[in-house]
């Protein structure tokens, strides 16, 4: 389980669910997410909503992104809209329990990429892996461009040029950073999109800080 779901205190941030979709584009070819993605969030049904509500959620989603969920190829590309389709799915199933649950599945993610725990804060690997999650993304999903600035207090992830985007993809990404800090023993993490493609802006930018 994830520390961020683990975590006492202050919750993880309510999704920002407006914004502007966009889940296929003008070339479906870069319309691409990474098998590993589902795998992620198939870890997290089981811990969170156990096999029976595992089946529920597989329910309600198209033949394709069941056998994606089900089956995940952790090395496959495959459609930004089932990943969105199923993400959706999930908030609509476990909101009420969960109302952060889009942040949670991120973390999930950052779980499965970086299973190790630092007791206490390591601010250099922190850096080099933020800076390696912006480096390698076209290994995670086929378009934009994505780079990380050094703050004074953290830091900044800077996403543009997505050719598809949801404010269900920026959400969960939040959650992604969130368990990214909290598993090199960063305390008090903060990440807030201050600009988003789905609003209008011309990158998503999150700006993260931690002690
Ligand atoms: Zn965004």
């Amino acid at each position: 389980m994830s520390l961020l779901m683990q975590r006492k205190g202050p919750a993880a941030p309510l999704p920002r669910l407006e914004g502007k979709e966009v889940l296929v584009g003008p070339n479906p070819d870069v319309a691409k997410v990474k098998g590993v993605m589902f795998g992620g969030r198939k870890q997290f049904l089981s811990d969170v909503a156990g096999e029976e509500g595992f089946a529920a959620i597989i329910a309600k989603l198209s033949p394709k992104t069941a056998s994606y969920t089900k089956t995940p190829l952790a090395s496959s590309w495959c459609e930004f809209a089932s990943l969105i389709e199923l993400d959706r799915a999930i908030y609509e199933t476990l909101k009420q329990k969960h109302p952060n649950v889009l942040a949670l599945i991120g973390a999930a993610s950052a779980e499965l990429g970086i299973g190790r725990v630092y007791k206490s804060l390591d601010s250099t690997e922190l850096l080099k892996f933020l800076e390696n999650q912006a480096m390698f993304h076209n290994q995670f999903q086929k378009f934009g461009n994505v780079r990380f600035e050094k703050t004074a207090t953290g830091g900044r992830m800077i996403c543009s040029d997505y050719a598809v985007n949801s404010p269900i993809f920026c959400a969960s990404a939040a959650g992604f950073y969130l368990e990214s800090i909290l598993r090199h023993g960063g305390t008090d993490p903060s990440v807030v999109e201050t600009k988003c493609q789905t609003l209008g802006d011309s990158n998503c930018t999150y700006e993260m800080t931690w002690r």
